[in-house]
């Protein structure tokens, strides 16, 4: 027999046809390993094997016995449909068992031959069997497709459960497969060997078996995450990083000098990270805060000390207009400092080393001075990641809202500078608003150390957040107008820039709506509000008399600027916008976040508009405009309108959209991976503890081959994007 292992390619594996290839492909099924991690969606009990004569209609159940005759007709009319009988007999009784559409039966299924089928029982004058599952009984081979516990697959056209169960039993036949638990911890939660899972998951006897194999499988993955994690950071520390110093009288006589007394838990991040900078190894830390919290002055302060104590700080954000924003914050909370404080965008390039000069420069100026270490803090966006740019003396990276960039920006930025092994490399802060359930802090993030904002600066109300129905419109109009009047400013948000096109497809916002909808919208074009519509109507129509500018990813660089500087500064009332403003932006001035259509976006996203606004002293209001009578979107929107912190929607939206949605972690693998988390806390809790035991006690990889190469393998696992 062929030898095979887990990485064995499907095509070297014999029995499965060439033609399957592509099928499997499609499923993401390449190798041995794939195939055999394939798992099932669910279980069908077809165990029960009876007698003809004991048949119940209505039920699923198990026959076997002799083909009388088969043979297939076209039925008559309109669908002309292929109906194969067969005639099926036993000591007790004889039955029909009919399929539609499936000729090759007739080749499979002789008379004479004896066989088992498994299906629902159809009642009528005479009861049949309708599309049973069947094979052929030799001796007494034990059965794979009925007459047990079948193993139900997620499936692709032209590939059934049936044929990837035939796969999968022959893989497991031949390929070789090495236990990598340890025994005490496989004893101690009761766990299979491996041989037991892998068997028990695809042909389990009893449910039961099932479960705890499944528990191994799901144990596996957050056992390996852990270990993953644990060894990321042991090998962070192990890496030398510039040790800075900050004084904590520097920073008091800093914080003196800002307009606003810090809350208690921004005091405590901040000195959760000087600590960190002055640790001769890289801090890689998460900060943690609701939208509004002030994350950015705790991030800020570190920049601008890492800076003055002569190390480069980058603050990466994933937008042109926040990244602008806290160039602009920056520069007016410092206004004192010597270091440079640069920006770098795809359209934008500014040094400022004074308060006084606006700092317009080229790229490859600021480029050059970067290199020279004249640029103390350089503000960013992706455009900061780029091979020619070159730090003198990197000492922290920052990037805003990091659950927006993939793992491997965030790499790339850390190790753009490391060229031999022992070289330096800078700290590392994240922050973000998305509000991370506590398992899932344990196990996806367990690398990271976490500062966590707890409470909003003094004086914030509560939004007031409302669903409002188109008869309500104008009320809501004359609201706004309302709070213009005492000046205050208006965000509107679209969900789409322009009209749409007879045959264009509706915007990325398509998943959120059913099939039917979005059947209608690209059918009908149903009115989706665009920003440039929305601003001619409320410019012209509904408030001739105030100010209303509008911003969207279309519009050039110098302008959008000048409309957010413009809002910023008050000169515009209203500003209307698609979700370039999504997350980030500051404008405490601002106390209505109305949001058109608002169905068609995202809890999380929902939340982070409203985020938009209380940001100031002032009394906030979020509008939800919806045309949707759906009672489902309602009741969606109605959660936003009773969450009161962000965790609590952060788990709504976990169960409705999956965790991909709210980490924005695009690696294979890892929504996955989070998913189990969520549901099996208590499993979280063990793997790490497992792990920590393991590796404490000195585990030595190399004198673990099978652990290595099952970590090997999860690794690659979840870096494949
Ligand atoms: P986020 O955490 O969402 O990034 P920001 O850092 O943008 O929030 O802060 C929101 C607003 O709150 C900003 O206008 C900021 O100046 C202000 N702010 C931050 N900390 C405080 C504080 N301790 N007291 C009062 N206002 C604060
Ligand atoms: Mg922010």
């Amino acid at each position: 027999m062929v030898q095979i292992d887990l990485n064995t390619p499907l095509q070297n594996i014999p029995g499965i046809g060439p033609k399957f290839f592509p099928k499997l492909k499609k499923l993401g099924l390449k190798t041995a390993g794939d195939l055999i991690r394939h798992f099932p969606a669910k279980y069908e009990d077809y165990s029960n094997i009876c007698q003809i004569s004991d048949l119940v209609p209505g039920k699923e159940s198990t026959i076997q016995g002799n083909v009388l005759e088969i043979k297939t007709r076209r039925s008559w009319g309109q669908r002309r449909l292929f109906i194969t009988e067969a005639v099926i007999s036993d000591d007790s009784n004889s039955i029909k068992a009919i399929w539609f559409n499936q000729v090759y039966i007739k080749n499979h299924l002789k008379p004479g031959q004896k066989a088992s089928f498994s299906g629902k029982v159809i009642s009528n004058k005479k009861p049949y069997l309708l599309n049973p599952g069947y094979e052929l009984i030799y001796s007494q081979k034990e059965t794979t497709h009925t007459g047990r516990i079948i193993s139900i697959y997620p499936e692709t056209k032209g590939l059934t459960s049936k044929g990837l169960r035939r796969f999968i039993k022959m893989t497991l036949e031949r390929v070789s497969l090495k236990e990598w638990i340890p025994l005490e911890i496989r004893k101690s939660l009761h766990l299979p060997d491996i041989n037991k899972a892998y068997k028990n998951i695809h042909f389990p006897e009893k449910m039961d078996d099932a479960e705890t194999a499944k528990k191994r499988f799901t144990f596996e993955d957050l056992f390996l995450l852990q270990i993953h994690n644990i060894f990321e950071k042991a090998e962070l520390a192990e890496k030398s990083a510039p040790r800075i110093k900050i004084s904590v009288e520097e920073i008091k006589k800093l914080l003196s000098e800002i307009p606003f007394e810090l809350t208690l838990s921004q005091k405590k991040s901040l000195w959760e990270i000087m600590i960190d900078l002055e640790k001769p190894y890289p801090m890689n830390r998460l900060l943690q805060g609701d939208v509004g919290s002030g994350k950015t002055i705790v991030a800020a302060i570190a920049a601008l000390k890492a800076a003055d104590a002569g190390w480069q700080a980058t603050f990466m954000a994933p937008t042109e207009i926040l990244a602008r924003q806290h160039y602009l914050t920056l520069t007016k909370l410092f206004p004192k400092t010597e270091s440079g404080i640069g920006l770098l965008t795809s359209s934008d390039a500014r040094i400022r080393y004074g308060p006084s000069l606006d700092g317009k420069t080229t790229k490859k100026h600021l480029i050059e001075e970067i290199k020279k270490g004249n640029v103390g803090i350089v503000i960013g966006t992706h455009a900061l990641i780029q091979k020619e740019i070159d730090f003198k003396n990197p000492g922290l990276v920052i990037i805003d809202e990091q659950h927006r960039f993939g793992v491997k920006q965030r790499k790339t930025l850390l190790s753009g500078n490391e060229e031999g092994k022992n070289q330096s490399i800078p700290h590392f802060l994240s922050m973000t608003a998305t509000p991370i359930p506590r398992t899932l802090a344990l196990t996806i993030f367990s690398d990271l150390d976490l500062s966590l904002i707890t409470e909003m600066p003094k004086g914030r109300k509560n939004i007031i957040t409302k669903v409002i129905p188109p008869s309500k419109r104008n009320d809501a109009y004359e609201f706004i107008r309302k709070e213009v009047k005492e000046g205050r400013q208006i965000f509107v948000i679209c969900p789409r820039i322009e009209k749409p096109q007879d045959d264009e497809n509706i915007n990325s916002h398509e998943h959120d709506m059913s099939g039917d909808l979005k059947f209608a919208f690209n059918k009908f074009n149903i009115d989706v509000k665009s920003v440039k519509e929305e601003y001619e109507k409320l410019s012209k129509d509904i408030f001739p008399e105030l100010h209303v500018a509008m911003i969207h990813g279309k519009i050039k660089a110098q302008e959008k600027e000048k409309t957010m500087t413009d809002f910023a500064e008050g000169k515009t009332d209203i500003l209307v916008s698609t979700s370039v403003v999504e997350v980030g932006v500051d404008i405490p001035n601002a106390t209505v976040m109305m949001i058109e259509g608002s169905e068609r976006f995202g809890l999380a996203q929902l939340y982070q508009f409203r985020g938009r606004v209380g940001r100031g002293k002032h009394q906030s209001y979020c509008l939800l405009f919806t045309d949707s009578n759906s009672s489902s979107v309602h009741s969606r929107l109605k959660s936003i309108t009773e969450a009161k912190n962000g965790l609590e929607l952060a788990e709504k939206d976990l169960k409705l959209r999956g965790p991909g949605e709210l980490l924005g972690i695009s690696q294979t693998g890892m929504p996955d991976l989070a998913m189990k988390a969520i549901k099996n806390p208590e499993l979280v809790k063990t793997a790490k503890e497992k792990a920590k035991l393991l590796l404490e006690k000195g585990l030595n990889l190399e004198k673990n081959q099978p652990l290595k190469e099952r970590l090997d393998q999860f690794e690659r696992d979840i870096h494949e994007e």
